[in-house]
């Protein structure tokens, strides 16, 4: 009997521990953004960007804006789809998602009905070509075990070992473990003031980061979704969180439709909470700490600062036009040639299937002779210089296994 006592005040004992640690744990800090990353400069530059757009009636504000991604997976060596080595189907679901709340596409979890929250017309699409003209699946895969130069396994000396792309044309997602907590952390965009950092100041920081122990296999709970993708893309897009820099009443995110509160909401259990002016505070706003599955709106005012980031920031207006991703007027098995009439050089951009095969470019007059021909390997643009002749008329073909084209060049002004 007193056997039995012990034995039933020793499993108490245990249980009561256990429970103690479950409450003790606490939830991971979202973020690693830091206000130091943005300045009264930045605030004042927006401004003046903002209200040019206005006077110009720019109308590109209603176009799509389709970013290329390159997503850096920085895994232990684990086979693909194990462990940080996350697998080609996961990226492409968060990348979904991504787009599901930057579009606000119905049907989906990125939907909302509230008055303020909109389609910001911006996307986010894995990168089909390489910096080398090549065509890539968008997604690195890099075994921290093998890398020589490395600067430290977690966090930014880990994604600074794994290496980067020109990030004036391709926005850098880096996934990798970070043993401080933090769920994700975003480099905030630059302005081209003078006197303030110019952007080839951490060139190969610029993108987000992102813990990728969220997102392994089995994995659930309230940062599944990825969210956090959103939220730093919110960051790297020029918005701040809905609380401002500090958390207190005095500090704004400069956008009006996003109730001013003290600071971050954890949660989306129980009653909601208010804002510094009393009426409900926006926790389903993507720049709040709230649970993932709670979230799901960008408001106006944040649209329009980050389309102006994308519109004038430097390092970010590249992104729009980024030979990173194919234009829609460009067929897979075809070319397309300019300028023409041409003078000394002709650009040549080649279709994504014929990419990376040899071709033979063959130059002939009038008269049918050959005046100029070579192989080459074909990369998504290209530049070719165009032998000095007397004819104002070329015939060029192109030829390859997928590819046998024929057009008239015209030389001269
Ligand atoms: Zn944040």
């Amino acid at each position: 009997m007193y056997k039995t006592l012990t034995c039933l005040l020793v499993l108490l004992i245990i249980l009561k521990l256990q429970t103690a640690h479950a409450q003790s744990t606490n939830p991971p800090e979202r973020c690693g953004f830091k206000p130091k990353s943005h300045s009264e400069e930045f605030e004042k530059w927006m401004q003046a960007k903002k209200q040019l757009q206005k006077h110009q009636r720019n109308t590109s504000n209603n176009s799509i804006y389709r970013i290329p991604v390159v997503v850096h997976i920085i895994h232990d060596g684990e086979d693909e789809g194990k462990g940080l080595n996350l697998s080609d189907e996961t990226i492409k679901t968060l990348i979904k998602n991504v787009n599901d709340d930057f579009r606000r596409k119905s049907g989906t979890r990125g939907h909302n009905t509230h008055p303020s929250g909109v389609d910001t017309q911006i996307e986010f699409h894995l990168a089909q070509i390489s910096p080398e003209g090549l065509p890539t699946t968008g997604i690195r895969r890099i075994d921290y075990n093998k890398l020589l130069d490395s600067l430290g396994r977690e966090g930014i000396e880990g994604y600074r070992t794994a290496g980067y792309w020109n990030p004036e044309q391709y926005f850098n997602i880096w996934f990798s473990r970070f043993s401080r907590g933090f769920l994700g952390r975003a480099e905030f965009p630059e302005t081209d003031l003078p006197g303030i950092p110019q952007p080839t100041e951490k060139i190969e920081e610029d993108g987000i980061f992102i813990n990728s122990t969220y997102f392994m296999e089995g994995e659930e709970g309230p940062y599944g979704l990825g969210r956090t993708l959103t939220h730093e893309i919110g960051h790297f897009l020029g918005l701040l969180h809905v609380w401002g820099i500090k958390s207190n009443c005095e500090n704004d995110d400069y956008c009006d439709d996003t109730p001013l509160v003290s600071g971050p909401h954890g949660s989306c259990s129980g009653s909601t909470p208010l804002a510094c002016n009393g009426e409900p505070a926006m926790i389903e706003n993507y720049m709040d700490y709230s649970d993932d599955a709670c979230m799901n709106i960008f408001t106006k005012d944040q649209m329009v600062r980050m389309r102006t980031v994308l519109e004038h920031s430097p390092r970010r207006k590249t992104l729009t036009t980024s030979p990173g991703l194919i234009r829609s007027d460009i067929g897979a098995n075809t070319v397309k040639t300019y300028p023409n009439p041409a003078l000394e050089t002709l650009n040549v951009e080649f279709g994504l299937n014929v990419l990376g095969l040899s071709h033979e470019w063959i130059l002939y007059n009038l008269q049918g002779q050959i005046i100029q021909r070579f192989t080459f390997v074909a990369k998504h643009q290209m530049v070719f210089n165009l032998p000095l002749v007397a004819s104002k008329v070329l015939i060029l073909k192109i030829q390859g296994p997928a590819l046998n084209t024929t057009q008239k060049i015209m030389i001269g002004n």
